[in-house]
């Protein structure tokens, strides 16, 4: 029998080894996208028709290339970026082997318009299932343009094994996030379909992640930085009570390279620990900088998995970093002792809250508190143990009496001067419980606390209170109802009623009782018991209208929305009085919540204002 193996020819083999780069025409956006970047472009524009399988066209303002190169670069293995086996233990660039273009050449119809800042003119090269099939000179700009039309055109398996033009989409903006993330010094621009999606300017990390995520990423992120020896971090996390219930927004670089690893992944998770209900994620995006010799990236082409030498170490350094930046950001929430961290951080942000404060809790009516979780209680027993540490530290007299005494008790239109009740060092906590607070304006509660002045945002403070209440209720379908006198009809129109209806479950655990009555229209008997408007109409439309808002410009699930619909809605406005007791109780209730520093949205519920600030005002 004659010899029966044979080479493949070339076409053949560049397919098949095609396969492993790219999958989708998201691979070929990934690819392009980092040549682009390799080649120290500022501006790189990125056009996909039908999800990227009729075109992917990337087309930057780089260093270009020489004919040769431009001819060199569809060859499999030609790389300008390592030149030896010990460059590949400091690659630096996002492409090394030299696969990409071979790649993407053998199983799509390619043309490349490039041209460098030595040539008057440039080259234009169209490959079409890895032949070369036309090359000549062109007037181009300095930069390249590479369009990748028909993706698998000759090969009908995979065309076929595409997923919807959604799905495909889904996954070229995920690449284009991950780039666009890494390097937000450069511009870039995504069209689809000739409709302008993305146009983000070179710039800082924060801005790049509001251009992609959307303006209302402007409150959420607290900056996260943490050097050592070994490893630096950098970047953002979101603040906890911006934390999804899908895993989609968390980023990870390694020396600008978008990875994934489980491990630091957790290391992140268990930072926020305590901070986000288990099925929430938090927001996040890192850069490790590391020596590349630690890291193993080579693992696979297209894997996004990378190998650490100690990854033990670099998973607590994460974890540490994450826990202090939310920390010393002040978003934990200021009176959970449970771990030590938090301690610090509230020492930190001047959260001491004094005896008046504290002991404010033993006056107030309890009922509002009947409905607690046992993650509330266990907050008030928190507030307890901070006012045990308060006393025992050594500086906590001084600190409150010292400087306070002499205040003196008056209260003008425009300036609060608060009493102290507290000049004796001895004060006993029967003597703080008469502490006042004070309302400014029909706005804002004032009341002395440790370290200085608190002044809280009624409206504010109290949409968070109903907001925890509020989606504790959804959540255990127990809201209590009150009764109207007489059912109120509400009429909607069809678009309104079907959401009425998709949203009832959610709406009646909330204490709404309401029947369909006739042709779009529906009667309600009974409202949340803890809602103060009276008018059922105005309250139900009202909700409806801030849910459909809330649906357009935030991304939570619909329990959260509803929640935070009827918070904003319900919550006191500015101008209406509070009395002593409701004053206490609405501070009570605040720092009972999870997350009492904030409102849903991300507006601060309260500001301190401490007595150095004060003292600075008199030039003391
Ligand atoms: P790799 O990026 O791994 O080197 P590629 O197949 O992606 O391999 O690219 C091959 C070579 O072509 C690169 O090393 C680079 O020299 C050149 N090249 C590719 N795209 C560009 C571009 N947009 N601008 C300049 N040079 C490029
Ligand atoms: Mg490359």
């Amino acid at each position: 029998m004659s010899d029966i193996i044979k080479l493949l020819p070339d076409a053949i083999a560049n397919q098949i080894a095609a396969g492993e780069v790219v999958q989708r025409p998201a691979s070929v956006v990934k690819e392009l996208l980092e040549n682009s970047v390799d080649a120290g472009s500022k501006q790189v524009t990125l056009i996909v028709k039908e999800a990227g399988k009729a075109l992917v066209q990337v087309s930057d303002d780089g260093i270009g290339m020489s004919e040769t190169d431009a001819r060199m670069s569809f060859e499999r293995h030609a790389t300008s970026k390592i030149r030896s086996a010990e460059d590949l233990f400091s690659i630096r660039t996002k492409g090394f082997r030299g696969e990409a273009l071979a790649s993407i050449g053998a199983v799509a119809q390619v043309e490349m318009k490039t041209r460098n800042k030595d040539r008057e003119l440039g080259t234009l090269l169209c490959v079409e299932g890895t032949q070369v099939k036309k090359q000549e000179h062109v007037a181009a700009p300095i930069g390249t343009s590479i369009s990748v039309k028909n993706l698998f055109f000759n090969v009908p398996a995979r065309r076929n094994f595409l997923k919807s033009n959604p799905v495909e989409m889904r996954h070229i903006l995920d690449e284009f996030f991950r780039i666009a993330l890494a390097h937000p010094e450069v511009g870039f621009s995504l069209y689809q379909n000739d409709l302008e999606t993305y146009q983000l300017e070179g710039s800082k990390l924060s801005q790049r992640i509001v251009g992609l995520f959307g303006k209302n990423y402007r409150e959420q992120l607290v900056p996260c930085q943490e050097e050592t020896p070994h490893l630096a971090i950098q970047g953002y996390i979101g603040k906890p009570e911006f934390a999804k219930k899908t895993r989609g927004e968390q980023f990870f670089f390694i020396n600008n390279r978008f990875i994934k690893n489980n491990y630091l992944n957790h290391a992140v998770s268990t930072a926020f620990e305590g901070l986000i209900a288990d099925d929430q994620y938090p927001f996040y995006v890192l850069f490790i900088t590391i020596d590349p010799k630690h890291v193993d990236v080579n693992v696979h082409p297209t894997k996004t998995e990378v190998k650490f030498d100690d990854e033990r170490t670099i998973y607590g350094i994460v974890k540490s970093a994450v826990k202090q930046s939310l920390g010393a950001n002040s978003v934990m929430p200021s009176l959970d002792f449970n771990t030590d961290v938090n301690f610090e951080a509230i020492a930190r942000s001047g959260l001491n809250f004094d005896r008046q404060v504290l002991s404010s809790k033993a006056e107030m009516d309890y009922s509002s508190f009947k409905t607690t979780s046992p993650r509330d209680e266990s907050n008030l027993r928190n507030w307890e143990s901070l006012f045990s540490k308060a006393k025992s530290e050594s500086d906590y007299n001084e600190e409150v009496h010292g400087k306070e005494a002499g205040i003196p008790s008056e209260e003008t239109n425009d300036t609060i001067v608060i009493a102290s009740s507290a000049n004796n060092p001895e004060a006993s906590i029967e003597e703080d419980k008469k502490s006042p607070s004070w309302q400014l304006h029909k706005r804002y509660i004032l009341k002395q606390v440790k370290s200085g002045l608190m002044v809280m945002d009624q409206q504010f403070a109290h949409e968070r209170i109903l907001f925890e209440r509020f989606s504790r209720q959804i959540k255990s379908k127990e809201g209590l109802s009150q009764q109207s006198l007489f059912p109120a009809h509400v009429e909607l129109n069809p678009a309104d009623f079907s959401l009425v209806m998709e949203l009832q479950d959610e709406i009646k655990s909330l204490g709404f009782v309401f029947d369909v009555f006739g042709k779009n229209a529906i009667a309600i008997q009974g409202i949340p018991a803890d809602v103060r408007e009276t008018n059922e109409k105005v309250l139900f439309e009202g909700l409806i209208e801030q849910f459909k808002w809330n649906k357009e410009t935030l991304s939570v699930d619909k329990q959260e929305n509803i929640s935070r619909a009827l918070a904003k809605r319900s919550s006191i406005k500015p101008g209406h009085p509070l009395d002593q007791q409701e004053m206490n109780a609405m501070m009570d209730q605040l720092f009972a919540c999870q997350q009492p520093n904030y409102t849903p949205d991300g507006k601060p519920t309260f500001v301190l204002l401490g007595l150095d600030k004060i003292a600075n005002f008199f030039n003391r």
